[in-house]
């Protein structure tokens, strides 16, 4: 299916075989933006054929071991609704037996979740754990319909938008240091002819290393219609991203994100926009294309060696746990000073 609608793309054939690195054809751009836009066409048209749905929040309501312990006796509740006779007096029965299921699983929702993390952990099945602790982990914390005294989803958004907008521009630059620092980049970049040519491989490997199931919150494209594609798809992306380096250039998909609001955690007012933080959904193209950029070039990318976010085989935890290792130590063998920054 896919395959089908991007072989009935018409190919920008000067755009994509134009090598100069000197090109500045508006045309070249324009039809590179529209190839783009014709990719994520024949992507969300072949996946809403045939990507399966389902909906928002599926699992809003359900209740641990609702399957094992109510599933059984509901089906045999619900086998048919004569009024009189053994059949009436045994669906009664049947009926009780099952809003006593439920009352004891709504009961007994924690036991029910506790015996499922230990029966994973007995079992040495980290699958089932790691199962179980997202579904522990997930949705206990609503957003509220009210933040900041506004109610409607607009001027919600208003509100998280001048928030944001407010909290990334609150550190002044100077915009004569900014105009050289942007000056040095144009002109290094210039004298440079780069190593430009993508290849489909890389692009196969790029989407292998996509998380599953993440929108871009933007068009309508997840991962998972790169992740299922044909092997077509990394063909059309490897020559639309060479053309892209070669025209120094990105289409405002590749840039767009969308942020959305995440609760801090329980206990805070929900109706107070303090208390949400902001991620963003980004475009699966312009993750592909970190990942092609760090894939070529990460020998000659270096971040410091006191950053322990995003980067490969480091994680935030490491630097809090020598944190409270060293307020351990102190605490322990005499007074404790902090000074936070
Ligand atoms: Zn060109």
């Amino acid at each position: 299916m896919l395959c089908h609608n991007l072989h009935k793309i018409v190919l920008p054939i000067d755009a994509l075989l134009c090598r100069s690195l000197s090109c500045h054809d508006p045309s070249h751009i324009n039809h590179l933006n529209t190839f783009v836009s014709n990719i994520s066409n024949a992507c969300l048209s072949a996946g809403a054929a045939i990507l399966p749905y389902t909906g928002r929040g599926s699992d809003r309501g359900r209740m641990p071991g609702l399957t094992e312990h109510v599933a059984p006796v509901r089906d045999k509740a619900e086998s048919g609704r004569p009024r009189n006779g053994v059949v009436a007096d045994i669906m009664r029965k049947t009926r009780a037996e099952y809003h006593y299921a439920i009352r004891r699983i709504r009961r007994d929702s924690d036991n029910i979740v506790n015996e499922r993390f230990a029966e994973a952990l007995l079992h040495n099945n980290g699958r089932d754990f790691w199962a179980e602790a997202k579904k522990i982990r997930r949705n206990k914390v609503s957003v509220s319909s009210i933040v900041d005294g506004v109610c409607t989803d607009d001027d919600i958004a208003d509100v998280f938008a001048s928030n944001y907008q407010h909290l990334y521009t609150s550190v002044a630059y100077d915009v004569t240091d900014m105009n050289c620092i942007i000056s040095s980049i144009d002109d290094s970049l210039s004298g440079h002819k780069m190593q430009s040519t993508v290849t489909c491989e890389e692009i196969s490997v790029a989407i292998n290393k996509l998380k599953a199931a993440k929108n871009d919150g933007d068009i309508g494209l997840s991962s998972d219609y790169f992740k299922q594609s044909c092997n077509d798809l990394a063909v059309y992306i490897s020559r639309l991203f060479t053309a892209l380096l070669v025209h120094g250039t990105a289409p405002s998909e590749f840039a767009t994100s969308t942020v959305i609001r995440i609760p801090k955690g329980k206990g805070l007012n929900p109706t107070d926009s303090a208390n949400y933080r902001g991620i963003a959904l980004s475009s699966i193209y312009g993750k592909l294309f970190d990942l092609i950029v760090l894939h070529k070039f990460s020998d000659q990318l270096c971040t410091s060696p006191l950053q322990f976010g995003f980067k490969a085989k480091r994680s935030t935890s490491m630097c809090t746990m020598v944190l409270k290792e060293v307020i351990a130590y102190y605490s322990k063998h005499g007074s404790l000073y902090c000074i936070m920054l």
